[in-house]
């Protein structure tokens, strides 16, 4: 019998589980465009609650709701402080300047975390040469860095940087709560810290569709028209949110079975003779290079052969996700493909 398929491409490719269907099956539904749908109102209300944030807006995708949010927080010939790196500006499709007429100060990171230091002299002197600073953005855990997660204390620092100078500080947080279980920091410290907080939950959370955008009720309201106008206004979406509300209720702690696995293949990986450098694992992503003796497409046919999906991350550069559906015995098969015999 042929063996199933490993995917280790990304976290998105997780299909929902029976008892997610179940829930999307059963959930109440009305039109959320009239905010008449009871499920879409209360996956909002329960992922705000989680970070103590007032409000939510339910988005097709996690794009969006950063887009919405750098939208609501920005105004053309500002400018908007992130990681130069961050999926804001690199894989965002240029929404930025497209969505919001705004400028970036791009700033390099370590494996995509900044400092507050570096927060601060990036933000702009009143000038009229300058674009004005209206928004800094963090991302976390951070994708090009491997799943970095920040500190808590860097955190609170880049907030006070934030506030003394009255500039709104964004996350994009698709992957908050595998930062939140791998560090065992407090939802709750991430609401008093950012005022808008963007939430995958089609990662590693494992519904098929769908992000929250957090903030206060009036940034919120605010926000329902930049939706609109993006065509993100959605009808019965409620069998949709079912699945997120399905995906916080049960599948936030067993990130740490997630976090296991991907260190367990870290391990492996540093122990073989064609890697050259595996980036510090410290949630679901692994990111490592290859040695030239083994070029990266030929890597990976390899590991087609043996039905595992990875996918390149730049030149000699290689990304595995681990998530829901990929339990114990793949991460075995995994190993042995790796051993390149
Ligand atoms: C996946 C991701 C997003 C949002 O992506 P969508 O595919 O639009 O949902 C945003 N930021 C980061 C860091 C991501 O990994």
């Amino acid at each position: 019998m042929m063996n199933s398929l490993i995917d280790l491409r990304s976290d998105t490719v997780t299909r929902p589980t029976s008892a997610m269907l179940e829930a999307m099956f059963k959930a109440p539904v009305g039109d959320d465009v009239y905010e008449e749908d009871p499920t879409v109102r209360a996956l909002e209300q329960e992922a705000a609650a989680r970070f103590g944030l007032e409000a939510g807006l339910f988005c097709p995708s996690g794009t969006m709701t950063n887009q919405i949010a750098i939208k609501a927080h920005t105004e053309p010939l500002s400018e908007v402080v992130c990681e130069q790196n961050s999926h804001i500006y690199l894989w965002e499709v240029g929404g930025i300047a497209f969505n919001s007429g705004a400028s970036v100060a791009l700033l390099p990171g370590e494996r995509g975390r900044l400092t507050a230091a570096q927060v601060e002299a990036a933000i702009r002197p009143v000038n009229v040469h300058y674009p004005t600073t209206s928004l800094i953005s963090l991302e976390n855990t951070h994708n090009r860095g491997g799943g970095s997660c920040y500190d808590l204390h860097e955190l609170e620092a880049i907030a006070e940087v934030a506030q003394r100078h009255h500039i709104p500080l964004h996350l994009d947080g698709a992957r908050v709560f595998n930062a939140l279980v791998a560090t065992g920091q407090q939802a709750t410290d991430y609401g008093r810290i950012f005022d808008t907080i963007s939430v995958c939950l089609s990662k590693g959370l494992g519904a098929p569709v769908g992000s929250v955008l957090l903030g206060s009720k009036a940034f919120i309201q605010r926000t329902k028209r930049i939706r609109k106008v993006l065509g993100g206004g959605m009808r019965q979406a409620g069998y949709l949110a079912a699945a997120g509300l399905y995906a916080l209720e049960n599948n936030v702690d067993r990130l740490a079975d997630d976090h296991r696995r991907a260190k367990q293949v870290g391990a492996t990986l540093a122990l073989q003779p064609y890697v050259d450098e595996v980036l510090p694992v410290e949630t679901n992503l692994v990111i490592f290079r290859l040695r030239p003796e083994m070029p990266a497409d030929q890597f990976l046919a390899r590991l087609e052969e043996q039905g595992i999906k990875a996918a390149s991350f730049g030149p000699q550069m290689i990304r595995f996700v681990t998530h829901l559906d990929v339990d114990d015995a793949m991460i075995t098969r995994l190993e042995d493909a790796l051993a390149m015999r």
